[in-house]
């Protein structure tokens, strides 16, 4: 299964992932960083398996990372 993986500390909250796939990514009222929906967070990584037809606007997500804090493995 496809997975998303958010190095949320590096996060600048730019906001482009929410731009491109709103239904799996928000803005943090908190904190301001954006928030991987269904991640769960482990030492300050979060992780979330995704559905197949989520992979094409989040591989964009990943390009679109002006930090290069997403990464989408098993795709
Ligand atoms: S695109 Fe990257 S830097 Fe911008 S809000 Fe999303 S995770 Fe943060």
């Amino acid at each position: 299964m496809p997975k998303l993986i958010h190095y949320r500390q590096r996060c600048i909250g730019c906001n482009a992932c929410v731009e491109i796939a709103f239904d799996r990514w928000r803005i943090s009222k908190k904190d301001g960083k954006a928030v991987l929906i269904g991640g769960i967070e482990k030492k300050g990584v979060f992780q979330a398996t995704i559905r197949y037809d989520e992979v094409e606007e989040n591989l964009r997500v990943v390009e679109a990372c002006p930090v290069n804090v997403i990464k989408l493995d098993g795709v």
